[in-house]
């Protein structure tokens, strides 16, 4: 998959540089392009905001470099074209399986100080994605957010060791408790069924827990599925 990010600030990617992303974009199973939408300023001062008609706080992204940051990649027409925005559908786990399945190229425009001029919504974006029901200073966080989430669902990103079958959100529950060694830690030992060898009553006992801790905790994603 491709993914291009478009931004003010391309020196906060750097997470992607590293862990489980950064072997990805090593291996080539996703290739990440930083896109710095202060390079498409017309302006002598490469200013890329500017007041809100109207009035207001704030300054708002105007229009004129992001379309033109934007129209500058390669098969823009045909990429999926995400804003990451407060107002837009909440992201879920299911959203991040279903755009690793459906679109092979994603075109994400990061907002800034107030957000961005509405027309670059209305002419260019496609849909609007939000993390969630709270207001962030960027969209830098929420679309390494997606980045993160999609990438883990494109074959051959995890490795064996890593891969998301049990994972919370699989089959509508959270993940059961998990343990390590040692067997005992201050004063807390593992529960005797893991160290049992017996895999039947192994599986069994963590469908129960999952089952209880999404009871307790998520019973609305238990009843989605
Ligand atoms: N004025 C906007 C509003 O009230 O809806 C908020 C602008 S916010 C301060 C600046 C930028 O951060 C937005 O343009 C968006 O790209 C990003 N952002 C903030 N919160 C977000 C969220 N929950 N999900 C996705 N993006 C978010």
């Amino acid at each position: 998959m491709k993914i291009d990010i478009l931004t003010l600030f391309p020196e906060m990617f750097t997470p992607l540089e590293t862990s489980i992303m950064g072997r990805a974009k090593k291996d080539g199973k996703i290739e990440i392009n930083i896109i710095n939408i202060r390079d498409y300023s017309t302006d002598k001062h490469k200013k890329c905001d500017d007041y809100t008609f109207g009035g207001g706080p704030g300054m708002l992204m105007m229009p004129q470099p992001i379309y033109d940051a934007i129209v500058a990649i390669d098969g823009y027409e045909k990429a999926h074209k995400i804003y990451m925005s407060p107002k837009g559908r909440v992201f879920s786990q299911g959203l991040s399986r279903q755009f690793a399945k459906n679109y092979d190229h994603l075109i994400i425009l990061c907002g800034h100080y107030e957000g961005v001029d509405q027309r670059i919504i209305d002419l260019l974006i496609d849909e609007e994605i939000s993390i969630g029901d709270y207001v962030l200073t960027g969209g830098e966080l929420p679309a390494m957010v997606v980045v993160d989430a999609i990438s883990r669902h494109i074959e051959g990103v995890l490795h064996s060791s890593d891969s998301t079958e049990s994972e919370s959100f699989e089959d509508g529950l959270l993940e059961y408790p998990q343990y390590t060694k040692p067997r005992e830690f201050m004063g807390l030992t593992v529960p005797e069924i893991l160290l049992s060898g017996d895999h039947g009553k192994i599986d069994k006992w963590r469908k129960e827990q999952a089952e209880e801790i999404t009871k307790n905790r998520r019973p609305d994603i238990m009843e989605e599925n």
